[in-house]
């Protein structure tokens, strides 16, 4: 074996993932098809969930000291959240993609592990023991299981003849990054007479100290094939059906169009590779879900795949991450579709669709719909399928427990010191502390015991595998 696990893609699935492996002490690769990083900025948000994982790793400190990040409540099909319903946890945070990736490739390169580029993977073939990739240099790399963070586009999902059902694209929008006076406070979506909308949000500021702002554009007439380029002119002409001359454009910095396509691959595991992130799924940029769901797939993998290198890894744990994740990208692709359609991003102006809008928009008001609809798009409201009937199995954890996981192993907080005995049968795997409620607590920050004493031991093996 040249190594334990290839990570292929250094998007944030792959590094996270690569990240989550060192954590755990398993040696990794990483290979990226691009001779250097991308500097285009996608992602623009991180959800509450996905800051509880850095937390936990004690990771949300430094990457929020390299930037200034404000912090958001987040908006479902553009209706906006307010803060004041989510004061019990991390609120939203502007952390693009590039400050994300940026953050976690110099993180794994402390550690020693440089991410190795130019490397284009163009062939995979698995057998009992491990799986090798070949690139298209010729070269390959043995490894015992492979992680497909490799995008959207993925190689390893076309390889694997991997079932993606889903719906095509049947629209496009333009997703932009530009410069624009007048704009002001205009930070929502805003419909013209025609059903051209315009949506802007905040990207920080461009090297120079400028405001840039995301501009998203699409109505009637304006799906374009995604291989017509995009002019200034068009982006002029939709934000002038918008706004009106308020709003000028000084200067593109990257315009691409994006399609509504929804899709999911049928399974995440296919015998030792795992796909992950973008190359599971993928949807709009709704709600800045995308890059959220591909870091928390990471999060759930890594620490499963340790386990299963480690050699403790019980039976099915790693069937477990097809279980648990895809599950959540399920509820992901619908949520994002519904909003789509809610925010009319087809620009029918169909009666039926703006009289739906209305209604939800009147629910969207109550501070329950807001907490309810805030806990799906942040990851908060994730239950993990697990046995076990005390209302906490499956949910993630308590914040009070983040600084107690940061070695990556299971967590048994035992406050009256009850438990030692049986703890003691795991203690190479699972740190015992007398601190919080009683609960078992997995390396990701999800509750698998609580309640019932005599559920601990098996819920111990079930997730931490033989006793010593
Ligand atoms: C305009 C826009 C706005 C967005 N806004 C948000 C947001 O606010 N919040 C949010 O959560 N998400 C958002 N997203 C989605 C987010 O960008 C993606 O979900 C995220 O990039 C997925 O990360 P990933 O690591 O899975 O894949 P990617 O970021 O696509 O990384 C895949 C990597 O694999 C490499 N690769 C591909 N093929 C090969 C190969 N054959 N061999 C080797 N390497 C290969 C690629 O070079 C790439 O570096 C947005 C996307 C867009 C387009």
């Amino acid at each position: 074996m040249d190594t334990e696990v290839l990570v292929v893609g250094a998007g944030p699935t792959g590094l996270m993932t690569a990240s989550e492996l060192l954590v755990a002490g398993v040696a990794a690769v990483v290979v990226d098809k691009l001779p250097r990083r991308s500097e285009l900025s996608r992602a623009g948000g991180v959800q509450a969930r996905t800051l509880d994982a850095l937390d936990q790793r004690g990771l949300l400190e430094p990457l929020l000291a390299t930037g200034d990040y404000p912090t958001g409540a987040g908006h479902f099909a553009g209706i906006h959240f307010s803060p004041a319903h989510f004061e019990d946890r991390l609120l939203w945070r502007s952390v693009p993609q590039v400050a994300i990736e940026a953050f976690f490739e110099d993180h794994l390169a402390t550690q020693g592990l440089h991410v190795r580029r130019d490397h284009d993977l163009v062939g995979l073939d698995q057998d009992d023991d491990g799986v090798t990739a070949t690139f298209a240099d010729g070269t390959t790399i043995r490894s015992r299981y492979l992680v497909a963070a490799d995008g959207g586009h993925s190689t390893v999902r076309s390889l694997l003849r991997a079932d993606f059902p889903g719906r095509p694209g049947t629209m496009t929008v333009v997703a932009a990054d530009v410069r624009l006076s007048g704009a002001g406070q205009k930070m929502s979506h805003t419909w013209g007479a025609d059903g051209t909308w315009a949506a802007l949000f905040p990207l920080g500021t461009d090297p120079q100290g400028r405001p840039l702002l995301r501009l998203a554009l699409g109505g009637p007439n304006r799906s374009l094939p995604r291989d017509v380029p995009i002019t200034d002119d068009e982006l002029r002409d939709g934000l002038d059906t918008v706004f009106g001359s308020t709003v000028q454009l000084e200067e593109v910095v990257y315009a691409r169009r994006i399609t509504n396509a929804a899709r999911q691959v049928a399974q995440y595991r296919h015998g030792r590779v795992f796909l992950a992130g973008d190359a599971a799924h993928v949807h709009l940029p709704l709600g800045a879900q995308g890059m959220n769901t591909g870091l928390q797939d990471a999060f759930n993998l890594g620490w499963k795949l340790a386990a299963a290198v480690h050699g403790w890894a019980p039976a099915d744990l790693l069937d477990t991450y097809h279980t648990e994740r895809h599950l959540v990208g399920v509820g992901v692709l619908r949520n994002v579709q519904a909003q789509s359609l809610l925010m009319d991003w087809a620009g029918t102006r169909d009666p039926d669709v703006l009289a739906a809008r209305d209604v939800f928009a009147d629910l969207a008001r109550l501070p329950s719909v807001q907490r309810h609809l805030g806990d799906v798009l942040s990851g908060m409201a994730i239950r993990y399928p697990m046995p076990g009937s005390h209302h906490l199995v499956g949910r993630p954890a308590p914040a009070s427990s983040h600084e107690f996981l940061r070695t990556g192993r299971g967590l048994l907080l035992d406050p009256s010191d009850q438990f030692a005995k049986v703890a003691d049968l795991w203690s190479d795997r699972v740190d015992r502390v007398r601190a919080g409620e009683p609960m078992l607590v997995r390396p990701d920050g999800y509750v698998c015991w609580a309640g019932d004493p005599e559920e601990l031991e098996p819920a111990l093996g079930r997730w931490f595998g033989p006793r010593r």
